[in-house]
């Protein structure tokens, strides 16, 4: 690693910021040691606030249709091949009292943007969760919605939103979604769901068609800036029904590259290891938890409509990804030194002792 690159990771690891031009510089001369000193520091910064514990979250993957038409996403309206289905009020509630058994304390619904999804359902099914289970947490992804609907689901008792920010170069943005999805209303939609109180995740693709150093450094700067208490980060991967069918997918190297940074830039960051990341390497989880990810979240989904929520190819649901998988993924957690734990998982702010 050369002396530039050293000391930018000391600085960051120091003071948790760095010019634009410093995040720019890191992931362009990315090397082994690099990664190496970045994850040590990542590693120790995490095990400050959360010690050896790894957050579950049960995800209930609710509706696979979706009105948007992202260019990389195989969920998108125009991919007239993919199977579309919608739980309902009781189907939810059945997989989530389930996790509620297996230990989960967070539930995550995430969707497409399906118009269907509406207000009244979903604040009569987060309500439900929140009465049947008032220890647990739920989080909604559920993409753009309106003030109105952020502010109705969370008065219904919604307590985090995942919204990922996708790309915080607006010209990027363009690039990789459709006119009518723009820049400004993703990051309005950030900032109201802060407003209403929501513990809020952003994130971004990595290895993303067209993405330069320097568009993952506008990610960076947007995460010191925003601070969100989540952040989604997972290797791009293609899907064989969408514009971006031939490119390559993202790598597990830059991807934990990427985790430790953003550890460093945010310390009390919720972090997970992606299921994007565990399908592309078979230690992708262990990998992005040694990056200094501290969340997993097994697919808590209905199996038999596991395989239809298809955002890319090979999306991995079997095993160590699955909620009947935690006691394998507790096991390949212990041999690398963490452990499994029944707890809410909110955001820390102080060290633990
Ligand atoms: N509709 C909601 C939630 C489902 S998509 C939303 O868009 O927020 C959840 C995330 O999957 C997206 O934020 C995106 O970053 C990620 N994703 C979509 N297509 C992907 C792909 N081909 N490879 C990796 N991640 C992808
Ligand atoms: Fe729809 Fe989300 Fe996929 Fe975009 S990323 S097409 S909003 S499911």
């Amino acid at each position: 690693m050369d002396e530039q690159a050293h000391q930018l990771i000391e600085q960051l690891a120091a003071s948790h910021a760095l010019p634009i031009e410093g995040y720019e510089y890191l992931v362009e001369h990315q090397s082994e040691q690099a990664a190496r000193l970045l994850a040590e520091h990542a590693r120790a910064q995490r095990i400050a606030i959360y010690g050896n514990e790894v957050f579950i979250r049960g995800l209930v993957e609710i509706s696979s249709y979706c009105r948007n038409n992202c260019h990389y996403c195989g969920l998108r309206a125009g991919n007239a091949s993919c199977e579309r289905y919608r739980l309902d009020r009781s189907e939810i509630l059945e997989r989530v009292d389930m996790g509620h058994e297996l230990g989960f304390r967070t539930f995550v619904l995430q969707g497409g943007e399906d118009p269907r999804l509406d207000d009244a359902m979903l604040c009569d099914t987060v309500a439900a969760i929140k009465e049947r289970h008032p220890d647990s947490a739920v989080t909604l992804s559920l993409g753009e919605r309106s003030f109105e609907s952020y502010a109705a689901l969370r008065a219904a008792g919604a307590d985090r939103y995942l919204l990922r920010h996708e790309a915080a170069d607006p010209d990027y943005y363009a690039q990789i979604h459709p006119a009518d999805m723009p820049y400004e209303r993703r990051m309005a939609c950030l900032q109201e769901l802060r407003e209403l109180g929501y513990a809020v995740g952003a994130g971004f693709m990595v290895g993303a068609p067209g993405q330069t150093p320097r568009h993952l450094a506008a990610d960076l700067a947007f995460i010191e800036r925003f601070k969100p208490e989540m952040c989604g980060i997972g290797p791009f991967v293609p899907h064989h029904a969408t514009p971006y069918a031939h490119e390559a997918a993202g790598t597990l190297e830059q991807t934990c590259y990427l985790l430790s940074i953003v550890r460093l830039i945010h310390p009390p960051v919720l972090l997970p290891a992606t299921t994007a990341l565990g399908s592309i390497h078979p230690q992708g989880r262990e990998q992005g938890i040694l990056a200094g990810a501290n969340v997993v979240m097994p697919n808590l989904s209905p199996p038999d409509v596991r395989s239809k929520y298809a955002i890319y190819d090979n999306k991995a649901h079997t095993g160590v990804e699955s909620a009947e998988g935690l006691d394998e993924l507790d096991g390949r957690l212990q041999s690398i030194g963490y452990r499994l734990v029944v707890d809410r998982g909110d955001p820390r702010t102080k060290e633990c002792d």
